[in-house]
């Protein structure tokens, strides 16, 4: 841990405006903390309005030009930028990790599915092409197109530094939107780099822009009326209120939230591949995961076996820095979030669930300073109790009964998020009914975490997203355009006579 006095010796973060790094005016700053180690290892400017202001004034002068750029050159931008990101996968995971904690395989994964969106959005010229009807009427042709809105911006939890950014920002720019994004201030770095690597790649200045803060730089973004739409990710609480500030100043919005992620396990599942499959979804990324499951119900007399199954396999995973090889699962973000995960397996000790493995337990030899929770497994987790209802978001999974199907989906659907859920089974019947019955975005079928590859929409359903629209896919290009239909004639004749009544063309 860095003594107070070595602070001043460390980087402090840059903003990235206009196609190059600027410091920001505001005095106001955070720390950014290697969760491995607990070292301070930057400083992040928190921007003030002035800095915002300057950020969305140059994402405002950009875009006429931008706008104006055919979509085939826009493509052939991202075509490059894609090319680079793949060189310098290695070195984004590395950033991932660095400020994250998760392990250096799981971000390699977590930036690939990040290039899968630029991937996606090269196909641009295709994807925003609008429909065309002739002869709607005599003499009268009909054609739709979707032209951008301006300047957009993104908001960005810290648990994907790279992959949550690439759901948004590629597909707005492609679209002929420039961007302003406020990346997460705890993990600031992976979104600079990403910013430079755009310019390399022949991306006009002005069109990207990153600014870093807290509270007071996303109230700036939601109140300037330039800014034409906001993407969100984050927790609930903050969604609904950037979904309603956004409603009320008249701007676009789609805000994802926060979840709690069932897996279902019917009695005739294959048990070792479901919990294989659960303890990768439970304690990957040290359950800080929007997708990861946090609730498991076990249907019919399956809960035993089971329970003892992910035991002995949560048991074994392998804990330390991200960095290391080997390893299973990295540190919790910060020493804050480490112990209020760890107030969590407490409170459910004190609501009379099993606790069946205590993470508390876990010590990281020679690394105390490291942010480490090791994996917490209970069984007999009843809906009151708080540690079901409360999204723990930190490597603890709890353990539902139920005795049938319907019973499992009624309890899935009662619940207050809805972002991603499975259920394992070996029966066609159950999945189906399943898939039909149960009121969440994203389903898999004896799949644990089933993230939507970037040509399909990525979002929940009620307290995990507030908006109409998914992000990337085609609702993601939907989201940063918007729809205008002409209706057109070439008169041969003389004039008509004006005509007062509604128009029908036949
Ligand atoms: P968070 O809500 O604390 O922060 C998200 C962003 O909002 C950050 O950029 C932060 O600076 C900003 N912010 C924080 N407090 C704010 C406030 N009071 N006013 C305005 N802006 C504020 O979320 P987090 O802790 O960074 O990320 C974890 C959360 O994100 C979890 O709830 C997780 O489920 C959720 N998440 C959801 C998805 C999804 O797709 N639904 C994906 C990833 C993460």
């Amino acid at each position: 841990m860095n003594k107070p006095d070595d602070i001043g010796s460390i980087e402090t973060v840059s903003l990235w405006v206009n196609g190059r790094k600027e410091a920001a005016t505001s005095r106001r700053a955070g720390e950014v903390t290697n969760p491995a180690t607990g070292a301070v290892t930057r400083r992040v400017p928190f921007c003030n309005r002035a800095d915002i202001d300057t950020a969305v004034a140059a994402a405002h002068a950009a875009y006429p030009k931008w706008r104006d750029t055919p979509p085939l050159r826009r493509a052939r931008i991202l075509m490059r930028y894609r090319e680079l990101l793949e060189a310098n996968r290695e070195a984004l995971a590395r950033l991932v990790t660095d400020e994250h904690g998760k392990t250096l395989s799981d971000a390699a994964g977590s930036v690939q599915r990040g290039i899968e969106v630029v991937e996606f959005a090269m196909g641009i010229p295709h994807l925003v092409k609008g429909e065309h009807s002739e002869e709607v009427g005599t003499g009268v042709d009909c054609h739709s197109l979707r032209q951008p809105l301006g300047v957009c911006a993104g908001i960005t939890p810290f648990n994907f530094p790279v992959m949550v950014p690439l759901w948004m920002y590629p597909v707005a720019i492609a679209c002929g939107n420039t961007f302003v994004l406020k990346p997460s201030e705890k993990v600031p770095s992976a979104s600079m780099r990403m910013a430079e690597l755009f310019k390399e790649a022949g991306l006009p200045d002005g069109v990207f822009n990153v600014v870093h803060g807290d509270k007071e730089a996303v109230d700036a973004i939601l109140d300037h009326p330039d800014v034409k739409a906001v993407s969100f990710v984050g927790s609930t609480p903050i969604a609904k209120y950037i979904y309603e500030t956004c409603a009320r100043n008249g701007k676009r919005v789609q805000a994802l939230g926060g979840a709690k992620n069932h897996a279902v396990v019917l009695p005739d599942a294959d048990l070792e591949f479901a919990a294989d499959a659960l303890i990768g979804a439970a304690y990957g990324s040290a359950g800080e995961r929007c997708m990861a499951i946090s609730a498991v119900v076990a249907v019919g007399d399956v809960g035993d076996a089971l329970v003892a199954k992910i035991r002995d396999k949560a048991a074994r995973l392998k804990i330390g820095p991200g960095s290391d090889k080997d390893v299973d699962m990295g540190p919790l973000v910060t020493r804050a979030h480490r112990d209020r995960v760890a107030g969590y397996v407490e409170k459910g000790v004190a609501e009379g669930a099993k606790l069946v493995l205590d993470g508390r337990a876990f010590e990281a030899a020679g690394r105390e300073e490291g942010f480490f929770l090791g994996a917490s497994l209970f069984d007999h987790v009843t809906p009151d109790m708080t540690i079901y209802q409360d999204e723990i978001f930190g490597p603890v999974l709890g353990v539902l009964r139920a005795k049938t199907l319907d019973e499992s989906i009624r309890l899935v659907n009662a619940n207050p998020y809805a972002n991603g859920t499975a259920v394992f089974t070996r029966s066609g019947g159950a999945a189906r009914k399943f898939e039909r019955e149960i009121d969440v975005g994203m389903v898999g079928i004896n799949v644990p975490i089933p993230v939507p590859i970037a040509f399909f929409s990525f979002g929940g359903w009620r307290g995990s997203l507030f908006g109409d629209q998914h992000v990337h896919g085609m609702e993601g290009v939907r989201f940063y355009t918007r729809g205008k239909v002409v209706t057109t004639r070439w008169p041969t004749t003389d004039t008509e006579a004006p005509s007062f009544n509604m128009p029908t063309l036949g």
